[in-house]
């Protein structure tokens, strides 16, 4: 009764049609099908849909989704105290909707922070050089190695002194690049090896090595970058800091027991269930020449140990570089506009991308 109701309510009288249908004639053929059989024709075909339009665009809504879980933000209480050595007191208010501190008092840069001119005249008055480290190693010489360049010299401390280091297996190979004043280019010789996952992994003590050597009298402070990625804004001094770590773009709205820290207990890298503070990306990590000698080295360290071992962290340096930072925690966290995937699509918290992955083509580059 309360159904018949109900059908009565449709303005189109859908209820009360089928209702109708079903009178005439239970089970009988529409479309030279019974009714039971065209349904189990329908959810098929229905389901199809749906798995073709989930594959075709829901991992597109899901990450519109993920972009709607809140990250927190900074106490009241810690947030007029938040300064930085470089860009003096952060502007926090301008981005009241991320978190702009961490739970140790490191700050969380974001676009409208910070004023770039500030930590401009700081570098100036400090005399300061800062290096830039990238590895092209076999076929991602040719596919990245040029627009990187290009793109670090327009917009990579614009102004300031700063010494590139390319480290290859092919020197000769190298593009020339023409650069301002104050600025130039080494370049590195190294090995190649034959997986991907160690190329990737040998840096950590390839820059241990180079740290304790002429990039570490030449630079003050150090940025080593993927070289899969372009700079696509100003990315100047506000970035520096004795430690720092970036946020991962596809991890940083995720809950921490969802992050994909490296979870096998016999490996140098492993972080259990209840540790880890952000997931960070490799990409991109930085500091002052001490700090970096200690990070490479832990992380190379590790890394030697899982071998030892006949064990591999699931991300590789990624997962020892998280280990790093959760023992050691970073002085400065960069929003994910340092290193954007443009992939992940809009999201309303990321203004200003500097950074941005290239497109991956692991089948061209990789082994
Ligand atoms: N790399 C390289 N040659 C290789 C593998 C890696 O030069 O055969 C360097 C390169 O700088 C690259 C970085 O190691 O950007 C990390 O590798 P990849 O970017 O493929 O890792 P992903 O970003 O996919 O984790
Ligand atoms: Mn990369």
């Amino acid at each position: 009764m309360p159904l018949r109701g109900l059908g009565a309510l449709g303005s189109h009288g859908g209820f009360r049609k089928q209702e109708g249908q079903r009178q005439r004639g239970q089970g009988k053929p529409t479309w030279g099908l019974p009714r039971t059989k065209k349904r189990l024709l329908w959810m098929p075909l229905l389901s199809a849909f749906g798995c073709l339009a989930l594959y075709l665009y829901g991992f597109r809504i899901l990450r519109y989704l993920e972009g709607a879980i809140p990250m927190g933000i900074c106490p009241i209480a810690t947030t007029p105290l938040l300064t930085d050595k470089f860009t003096g007191v952060l502007r926090h208010w301008a981005r009241s909707e991320v978190p702009t501190c961490t739970s140790w008092g490191a700050p969380i840069i974001w676009d409208s922070t910070f004023d770039p001119h500030v930590a401009k005249q700081e570098v100036r008055r400090r005399n300061l050089t800062i290096g830039l480290t990238v590895f092209a190693v076999g076929r991602y010489l040719e596919k990245y190695l040029e627009r990187f360049l290009k793109s670090a010299e327009q917009h990579f401390m614009v102004g300031q002194r700063v010494v590139f280091y390319v480290f290859t297996d092919r020197p000769e190979a190298v593009p020339y690049m023409t650069l301002g004043q104050g600025r130039l280019l080494r370049v590195e010789p190294v090995q190649r090896e034959s997986r991907w996952q160690d190329v990737s992994m040998a840096r950590m003590r390839v820059l241990y090595e180079a740290l304790g050597g002429k990039l570490g009298q030449e630079a003050d402070y150090v940025f080593c970058l993927d070289v899969d990625q372009r700079f696509t804004g100003n990315f100047g001094p506000e970035v520096l800091a004795d430690l720092v770590a970036q946020l991962h773009s596809w991890h940083y709205h995720w809950p921490r027991w969802l992050l994909p820290y490296e979870r096998d207990k016999r490996s140098a890298a492993a972080l259990s269930w209840g540790e880890g503070d952000f997931y960070y990306h490799a990409a991109l990590f930085g500091g002052s020449v001490a700090a970096l000698r200690k990070l490479t080295a832990h992380c190379a360290l590790g890394q030697q140990l899982d071998r030892e071992r006949g064990i591999e962290a699931v991300w590789h340096d990624e997962s020892h570089l998280n280990k790093f930072f959760w023992l050691y925690k970073p002085t400065k966290l960069l929003s994910p506009e340092f290193c954007w995937d443009p992939k992940i699509g809009w999201r309303t918290d990321i203004h200003h991308p500097r950074l941005i992955w290239e497109p991956k083509e692991y089948a061209l580059v990789r082994n």
